[in-house]
């Protein structure tokens, strides 16, 4: 560890005024203490943001719901109305990390969480997300829990989150608070691909503070669900996943949300898929057909291109499930 300044903000104001000055904003702290602990983070300033009035969750006017930055997981996935209406969210929440963590975790900060390449975390490592210019190590080295989809030359690290993966195929929207007032994000353009800057993870101006995060309504009854793949049943990051949301009315699916986690730089939509699904009628051929172009654009590595079949049966898996649960 080294030295750095510790605040607590009482207010959101206050909190807002140390983020411009460039405190960094910390809640469940899960992320962030661990990469300071091994220096790959070096704030000067913490900004404790856990006691702003971020932490509710509540039904919005057009019937979705708006999930407080600072509810902790295990608070979202228990919450009523997330798991009636969302229970993709509920799951994926509950297939992340141990529940020690998820008391802890926010869902601002488990959107905000940082890659777990392991040469990220390893200062002496080439890593261009943690030293600009620096290299990337996993393109050579051992890359078998690495990206094949949204890669670039400078980056090919994975997203960790599962319920971002949730968020991203029911098309949320980040809410964001900063000196120009409040604004809402898409989630797919909250965060962002590594391109040529993969130190820019998330769309964020400076000081700007996650507030909530907000799931549109769709029409019900909305069937929904969330697969993960991993190497051991507790504790570990996908190798695939596959968010679901299906619209069935008159034997005819309406509306399809598919996203997989685990082979992307970002949660990574799967709109092939969906325009695969909308429009036809549930079966196990579709599920297979629609499937099929889940990888497409995929560029594996070395030690990853078993995650181009694994992904797409786990979106067939996945769409069996939920459309079978009608
Ligand atoms: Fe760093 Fe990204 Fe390369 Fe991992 S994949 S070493 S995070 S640049």
């Amino acid at each position: 560890m080294y030295p750095f300044s510790f605040t607590k903000a009482p207010s959101t104001r206050e909190a807002l005024a140390a983020g411009r000055r460039g405190g960094r904003y910390i809640a469940g702290g899960t992320t962030l203490v661990d990469l300071m602990r091994e220096t790959v983070e070096r704030p000067e300033t913490l900004v404790d943001i856990s006691g702003l009035p971020l932490d509710e969750v509540t039904v919005t006017e057009r019937g979705g719901l708006r999930i407080g930055a600072l509810v902790t997981m295990t608070e979202a996935a228990a919450h009523r109305k997330v798991r009636t209406l969302y229970p993709v969210v509920a799951q994926a929440l509950e297939l992340s990390a141990s529940a020690q963590l998820r008391n802890m975790a926010t869902i601002g900060g488990n959107i905000m969480q940082r890659t777990r390449c392991t040469y990220f975390r390893d200062v002496t490592a080439a890593c261009n997300k943690r030293e600009p210019g620096s290299g990337c190590a996993a393109r050579e080295g051992y890359n078998r829990t690495h990206a094949i989809l949204g890669t670039s030359e400078d980056c090919v690290a994975t997203h960790p989150s599962d319920v971002a993966v949730a968020f991203a195929a029911l098309e949320a929207r980040v809410h964001l608070l900063g000196t120009g007032g409040e604004r809402a994000v898409p989630f797919a353009d909250f965060l962002l691909r590594p391109g040529s800057t993969p130190n820019r993870e998330q769309a964020l101006r400076q000081g700007e503070l996650i507030t909530a995060v907000e799931i549109p309504a769709y029409p019900r009854p909305l069937e929904s669900g969330y697969l993960k793949v991993r190497d051991r049943q507790s504790y570990e990051f996908a190798l695939t996943s596959a968010a679901v949301a299906l619209y069935v009315r008159g034997g005819v699916i309406r509306e399809a949300k598919v996203a997989a986690g685990g082979v992307g730089t970002v949660p990574w939509q799967l709109t092939a898929v969906e325009e695969a699904l909308i429009g036809e009628r549930p079966s196990d051929r579709l599920w297979a057909r629609a499937a099929e172009s889940a990888a497409d654009g995929a560029r594996p590595l070395t030690h990853n291109r078993f995650k181009v079949e694994l992904l797409q049966r786990t979106v067939e898996r996945q769409l069996r499930i939920v459309g079978d649960s009608k």
